[in-house]
């Protein structure tokens, strides 16, 4: 969609399927999963069963697509429904638009983590900004340094995602535990993003004097 996407994504343009969740980067309500599929005959075959019980009167009008034949489930609601009109409403433009603000929002707070001091900024990509608390007086090249700033960083998460200020994941880069911001909501503004670096800051101090071993004091 956008033309200055990651260079990765466009080789999805000669996948046979592609699987994606639009409860995502889609903006829908939970939940609504969806898979694309190039070749629809090769998607029935691999799906359409029809014991004696579980006949359509004509199986050979392709006018209708029955999803049964499509997918492992029978019964199901009409999630399509949700994300249909979103399309409707917000349209292509709509959808660039809001992804590229959400990937502007995520570069916002890598920004702010390299800027600083006390953060240290890891990876930025499509609209995940990863990175972690780093006390300013911790010898990183100390015995354990890396163990603790793990612990430290967990459980800063745990504080975090339990205070209700800010929702953030974790992910581990190269043994580094660290927290990974995902910006998925058009709701989302640069005051939410400057929030956060503050509120990390905070929660880690309290954290760090807490756990910090001895042997790691300075
Ligand atoms: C969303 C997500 C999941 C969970 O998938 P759901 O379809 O929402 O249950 C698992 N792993 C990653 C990396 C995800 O982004």
């Amino acid at each position: 969609m956008l033309p200055d996407r990651h260079p990765d994504m466009a080789v999805l343009g000669r996948a046979d399927s592609v699987a994606l969740d639009p409860h995502k980067w889609l903006y829908a309500p939970l939940e609504a999963g969806c898979a694309l599929v190039r070749d629809e005959v090769a998607m029935r075959a691999a799906f359409s069963y029809h014991p004696d019980y579980y006949k359509f009167k004509d199986e050979s009008d392709d006018r209708v697509a029955n999803m049964v034949d499509f997918g492992p489930q029978n019964s199901r609601g009409f999630r399509a429904l949700k994300v249909w009109l979103s399309l409707k409403q917000a349209g292509r433009r709509g959808y660039e638009s809001m992804i590229r603000e959400d990937i502007a929002l995520a570069k916002r707070l890598y920004d702010a983590a390299i800027a600083h001091p006390l953060l240290q900024a890891f990876d930025c990509n499509l609209s995940i900004a990863t990175f972690r608390y780093l006390p300013d007086d911790l010898d990183v090249d100390a015995d354990g340094a890396e163990t603790y700033l793990n612990a430290l960083n967990e459980e800063l998460l745990t504080r975090l995602q339990a205070g209700g200020e800010a929702f953030v994941s974790n992910a581990v880069i190269a043994g580094a535990y660290v927290l990974r911001a995902c910006v998925v909501n058009f709701r989302t503004t640069n005051a939410d993003v400057d929030a956060v670096p503050e509120i990390v800051i905070r929660l880690g101090a309290a954290v760090d004097a807490e756990l910090r071993p001895d042997a790691l004091k300075s």
